[in-house]
């Protein structure tokens, strides 16, 4: 298939949004400025780095990646509305497949009626899909990781760990408890989209996307407000039957491993009630994992284990170490 009939396939026939005037079909996009301020955001995913053929359907790839960039927005406290996707195709992906990623990125752009409104389609070496997403947000209602404050109560959405055991579960093969549940959280994560959608009424509230493991994200918190965050081990959320794996893994993978595209955040404590019922109506699960402290402005990040107090370390996945 040539580029010109891949570009016909994907065309939409019609726009869900109605900012959108332009789509596929011209030089670029056109969109015309609504009230709301526009947040936008990029992400590449790269054969062999970001995800492997025996682990991952052409179809998981291009919903992953999507979810990914996605959970970026939510973070931001922002609707999404567009997307664009340039894509890099080697000669050993078929037609099939490359169909399949972009039917994957259909049906996660689906749920959020966002509109394919352009790209670029090269042929190279290796595949590489690189997503550009643009969405909305109300003046202010941006949700900065910068303002969290002491005293404020720190919570995660939904569980972590799961996208790593997943693939543990996929490179690893066993019998195991809840396999499918585990596989599809690495494959076909969810971002928290709805749950950022419905804290309108919420001033201040600090949000950070799991994408890199939660000692990454709540460092990136304390730092950017000059602040400490002080995690309780025994209230980090995991799924009912995560001890089934190594326990170092457990360890690692819900601190370090990252990819359950959940949201971590700060609140301040007289909100945390009205927070919970907020979860609770969608429903998303939340929990309190620790506070806001006042101790160090450096960004630190402790973490209470057994009665005793350990700061834990800003790694998670970093691609130029
Ligand atoms: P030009 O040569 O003017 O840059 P292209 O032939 O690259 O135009 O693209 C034609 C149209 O198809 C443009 O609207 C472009 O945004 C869109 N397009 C090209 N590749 C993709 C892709 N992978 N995904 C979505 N839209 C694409
Ligand atoms: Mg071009």
């Amino acid at each position: 298939m040539d580029e010109f009939s891949l570009i016909d396939s994907i065309k939409q026939t019609y726009y869900s949004q109605p900012t959108l005037i332009k789509g596929i079909g011209d030089d670029a996009a056109v969109i015309r400025q609504s009230a709301s301020d526009i947040v936008t955001a990029v992400d590449t995913f790269v054969e062999g780095v970001h995800f492997r053929r025996d682990t991952m359907e052409p179809f998981h790839v291009g919903f992953r990646a999507l979810a990914a960039n996605l959970s970026d927005l939510a973070a931001m406290g922002a609707t999404p509305a567009f997307y664009l996707a340039s894509i890099v195709i080697p000669k050993t992906w078929t037609e099939i497949e490359i169909a399949e990623i972009f039917a994957g990125m259909k049906k996660m752009a689906g749920k959020y009626h966002m509109d394919l409104i352009g790209g670029d389609t090269v042929s190279g070496k290796e595949l590489s899909l690189s997503i550009t997403v643009i969405g909305y947000v109300d003046h202010d209602k941006i949700r900065y990781r910068h303002t969290a404050k002491a005293g404020d109560i720190v919570f995660v959405t939904g569980t972590l760990g799961d996208s790593q055991a997943g693939f543990h579960i996929l490179t690893n093969p066993s019998s195991y408890d809840n396999a499918a549940y585990f596989i599809k959280r690495h494959q076909l994560p969810t971002p928290q989209i709805d749950f950022a959608a419905h804290l309108q009424k919420f001033t201040r509230i600090t949000l950070n996307d799991v994408s890199d493991g939660i000692a990454s994200e709540a460092a990136e918190i304390a730092e950017a407000s000059r602040v400490t965050i002080q995690l309780e081990d025994n209230r980090i959320p995991v799924h009912e039957t995560y001890n089934q794996f190594p326990s170092d893994s457990q360890y690692n993978w819900k601190y370090f491993g990252g990819e359950d595209f959940e949201l971590l955040g700060t609140v301040p404590s007289a909100d945390w009630s009205e927070l919970k019922s907020v979860a609770k109506l969608l429903p998303v699960r939340i929990t309190k994992i620790g506070k806001v402290i006042n101790e160090d402005t450096s960004g630190k990040v402790y973490i209470n284990k057994d009665g005793r107090n350990y700061t834990l370390p800003k790694q998670g996945y970093t691609h130029l170490k």
